[in-house]
């Protein structure tokens, strides 16, 4: 199977390389041929490759070229110039559109107008820049002015690409055009832009003209050949704007792939009442319902519909006022949808009551909608459940788990407002009005629900720490919709009785007034807002796991399942948990993890009252007096393990000994001396104080300079071994247990940051002689694994050493991580943010495994690993275990099995189905 996947890889590359023309920069589409197609997303992006195939398959795409992304890797690589035969082949192109266009730039009777966009691989909606109408000069605009007998057309184009060139590309702020705009409108008596007339837009215009030669001191360039290099230019500056790079910082786009440029031929959603614009999707992004999805505007420009400036119609209108267009709009994106497999986001635009389609790409969706559509598709013949499997966002699984509210008490809150529901969930917080209050809010630990007129590219990283959105304006395609449901972001826009005053910082519903900091809270899939905090309650999916509800009451539980079921076999890598409590391990065993890959043992000794029982075998002098708080610990320890090993059913269990540091069971230095000051102020004496001062001397015996790198791990075990004794009592003592009930278990003991043989082989022989003591005392035989953590890097290249006595090797990701790069993984926060701006670091290596530095470390200890012992079990444990791109890498080294937080399971179930799909073991 996976052969099969590799060989249509090679075929799909292979296409790519036919189709790669040598040294060709620039690709042309139109009259019905195109140069691309869309196996080219690498080098025309996302919107060019589909511009391509859509010409290809032949609908009515007006005519361009895409400029490919080589050349913005040849722009940056030049510091800003375009060598001579790319700026030759761009003018070719230009006149083969002219040809294609009938209409040549600039020209003063039929004038050529294009759009300028860019184009990714991955689509980032709204973080670049576009620019419409280029092509219009003080000559070009008569002669738009002629050809369709609209001289307010005509000028209102001109106004609007004088702006948005003079914004975009010459980069003077909007507001120095938005001034002119309103003062003419004040002039003139007007309330709406379209209320201006043909001489006050000439008057904007001048104005306009006037703003650029006093902000830049030239005049706004004439001649259309000249505009199109300085658009190509700034399209290719855009690609590094400050959002665009925080947008590839949040969905891991890396920076080198650069941007295409598109230029093509403008058609007019504007020209009168016979003419519109929309965007829309074959399905509902956030339900994934099976339904038209869409909205529109009458005598507007596409940018008007995604800026969310005015609120649109929904696309069922356009069968009542343009039934022959609405018609054809659907037979063309059901088309699209067969040919893609898939739901497709479109945008079109109707001149004259003749559409044309400007866009078609896969709809981003909800994680709801992910699971919704992917099995429907499926249903419906249209794909295979294998198409389905990878299909779906391995992430976006985790949004089915998130929180709702109780239905009961939702009701139980008078509503305040509706607006349209743009990506579902249950969001509930401080209300804030800007992105930057978001983050300061967000950091003091204080949930906020982001309130905006309407969001703009540059609200992006307030967005990624609200709790939810809300916005006034905008319909379900505006920019708050789509990035908001591409972050699983609960979002409600549209909400027109909003009135906010964002200065003042507070918004009023129908008169009651709302400031920052009061509770708002809305459920993103009905729309509904209420002003009061509300708490939420599980997921659907956790309430039938929980057994509140029934799985034949939950139609979004069964397509879950459903999915992971196909996920599975395709799946090569187990799925285990991290997981040290029995109802973690039954919610763990309940999203299918068969196994527990880190039983962190430590974590049981917080567990209530027992603190001072850790506290007392800490500050032992004696071995004896540890022995007799180890001896309280024992019961403990083996009723935990026994839940853990019940609640896995039988599954294999990985159990490490202790591993943190000591001190960090016991109170902070600092605190303590405070304490006992304050006794000794008040003259007291006797025990209390006795006690403080011998905690104090015993925490200053074990305080650590380094302690990630001092008294922990292993080097616990060999200093007390007494430790690793009650532990492995407590483990085998459980088993036996379980055993003399009935129940299997192999309990699988792993030694914690282990770099010597030694080490290990100091800790095997206690493990040893305690496990056959408590097998002959309790007449049971029990058969138990004795492996170790490789996250030391001295362990990871000696690891055919350590095979020799270790059973199994679990990665421990997270050390090791922090030993290959000498990067604290506590102290991290302090300069990553730097280390990403400055692109010394893509990403968080704590997030998203290192391949290049750390990779070859578990490489090595892979090979070194099978080579001392065949068959050994191998693993992974730390963080990684969940992240669906370090997945695919462990997929590649051919591990045994990834172990992650509970509730990743089913997010690590897909990735590992999608990486064992994808790439071959030993790649
Ligand atoms: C690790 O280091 O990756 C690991 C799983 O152990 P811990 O996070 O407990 O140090
Ligand atoms: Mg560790």
């Amino acid at each position: 199977m996976a052969k099969t996947v590799a060989r249509k890889a090679v075929r799909a590359q292979a296409k790519t390389t036919t189709n790669r023309k040598q040294g060709r920069h620039v690709y042309f589409f139109g009259d019905g041929k195109a140069d691309g197609d869309r196996t080219m997303r690498d080098l025309l992006g996302g919107k060019g490759s589909g511009l391509a195939e859509m010409t290809n398959a032949g609908l009515p795409v007006p005519p361009g070229f895409t400029i490919s992304t080589d050349v913005c890797a040849i722009y940056y690589r030049e510091k800003g110039r375009i060598p001579a035969d790319v700026d030759r082949a761009i003018a070719d192109n230009v006149r083969k559109l002219e040809k294609a266009a009938g209409a040549t730039l600039g020209s003063t009777d039929n004038p050529l107008l294009v759009s300028v966009r860019s184009g990714a691989k991955f689509s980032m909606p709204g973080m670049m820049d576009t620019i419409l109408n280029l092509g219009l000069n003080d000559a070009a605009v008569e002669g738009l002015k002629t050809r369709t007998s609209n001289g307010r057309f005509a000028f209102d184009s001109y106004r609007r690409f004088i702006q948005m060139f003079g914004n975009v590309v010459l980069e003077i702020p909007k507001d120095a055009f938005e001034h002119e705009l309103d003062s003419v409108k004040r002039i003139k008596g007007a309330t709406q832009d379209t209320d201006l007339d043909e001489s006050a837009l000439r008057d904007v215009v001048n104005r306009y003209k006037q703003v650029v030669r006093s902000k830049v001191g030239h005049e706004f360039p004439q001649d259309p050949h000249e505009q199109l290099k300085m658009a190509r230019d700034a399209v290719f500056r855009s690609w590094m704007n400050p959002r665009a790079q925080e947008y590839r910082r949040i969905y891991d786009i890396p920076d080198h792939i650069g941007t295409a440029v598109n230029v093509q031929m403008m058609v007019f959603g504007n020209t009168g009442d016979r003419s519109g614009t929309g965007v829309g999707f074959t399905r509902n992004p956030a339900t994934g319902a099976k339904e038209f999805f869409g909205e529109f505007l009458i005598n507007a420009q596409g940018e008007d519909v995604v800026a969310g400036i005015r609120t649109p119609q929904p696309i069922a209108q356009l069968a009542k006022v343009m039934p022959k267009a609405y018609k054809q709009l659907r037979e063309i994106t059901t088309r699209l949808e067969r040919h893609y497999k898939d739901v497709q986001d479109f945008e079109f635009t109707i001149q004259d009551e003749r559409l044309f389609m400007l866009q078609t790409r896969n709809g981003k969706r909800t994680g709801y909608a992910a699971v919704m559509i992917a099995t429907d598709l499926v249903a419906e013949k249209l794909i295979t459940p294998k198409d389905a499997v990878l299909q779906i966002d391995p992430e976006s699984l985790s949004q089915l788990l998130a929180p709702g509210f109780d239905p009961k008490e939702w009701k139980s809150i008078p509503l305040a407002t509706r607006g349209l529901p743009a990506s579902p969930g249950a969001a509930s917080g401080h209300v804030v009005f800007s992105a930057e209050d978001a983050v300061k809010w967000t950091d003091d630990g204080k949930p906020v629900i982001l309130v905006r007129r309407e969001t703009v590219p540059d609200d992006i990283h307030g967005m990624f720490v609200a709790q939810g959105v809300l916005t006034a304006t905008g319909g379900m395609t505006s920019h708050a919709a789509v990035v908001g449901r591409q972050m699983g972001k609960p979002s409600i826009v549209g909400a027109g009785e909003l009135e906010i005053d964002e200065n003042a910082k507070q918004f009023s519903i129908k008169g009651r007034v709302v400031r920052e900091g009061e509770f708002v809270s809305f459920d993103g899939l009905t729309g509904e807002v209420k002003l009061a905090k509300v708490a939420s309650r599980p997921s659907e999916i956790l309430q039938v796991l929980s057994g509140e509800l029934r799985p034949r009451d939950s139609d979004i539980y069964r397509r879950f399942t459903q999915i992971l079921t196909w996920a599975d076999k395709h799946r090569r890598m187990d799925v285990r948990a991290n997981a040290d409590q029995p109802d973690q391990a039954e919610l763990a065993y309940a999203f299918g993890a068969r196994g527990i890959g880190l039983c962190r043992t430590e974590h049981m000794f917080f567990g209530e009252g027992r603190i001072p029982i850790v506290q007392r075998m800490i500050l032992a002098e004696t071995e004896a007096d540890r022995r007799k708080a180890l001896n309280e610990l024992l019961p403990l320890q083996r009723g935990d393990f026994y839940g853990v090993f019940k609640g896995m059913h039988g599954q294999p269990v990985t159990i490490r000994t202790i591993d943190p540091p000591l001190h960090e069971f016991l109170p902070k230095r600092e605190e303590l001396m405070v304490e006992i000051v304050k006794l000794e102020s008040q003259g007291k004496s006797g025990a209390d104080l006795n006690g403080k001062l011998a905690l104090l001397r015993r925490v200053e015996q074990l305080h650590e300079f380094n302690p990630m790198l001092g008294h922990r791990g292993v080097r616990l075990g060999i200093t007390y071994p007494e430790i690793t004794e009650m532990q492995t009592r407590a483990i085998i003592e459980a088993a036996c247990e379980l055993a003399r009930e009935g129940i299997k278990v192999v309990p699988e003991i792993m030694i914690p940051l282990v770099g010597l043989v030694k080490e290990l082989r100091d800790q095997k022989a206690v493990v040893d002689r305690v496990a056959a003591e408590v097998m002959k005392e309790k007449g049971v035989k029990v058969k138990y694994l004795l492996g170790t953590m490789i996250e030391v890097p001295r362990g990871a290249l000696t690891a055919d050493q350590i095979a020799v006595d270790a059973e199994f090797f679990s990665f421990g990701t997270n050390d090791l991580t922090q030993l290959a790069f000498g990067f604290s993984r506590d102290d991290i926060g302090k300069f990553l943010r730097v280390y990403q701006d400055k692109k010394i670091l893509d990403k968080d290596p704590f997030a998203t495994f290192d391949i290049d530095g750390v990779g070859p470390l578990v490489r090595t200890a892979v090979e070194l690993g099978r080579k001392a012992r065949p068959g050994i079990k191998l693993g992974v444990c730390g963080e990684h275990g969940g992240d669906p791109s370090s997945i695919h890498f462990f997929e590649q080294v051919g591990l045994d099995y990834v172990s992650c937080s509970p509730y990743r399971v089913p997010v690590a179930r897909l990735a590992a189905a999608q990486a064992a799909l994808a790439v071959k073991v030993g790649d």
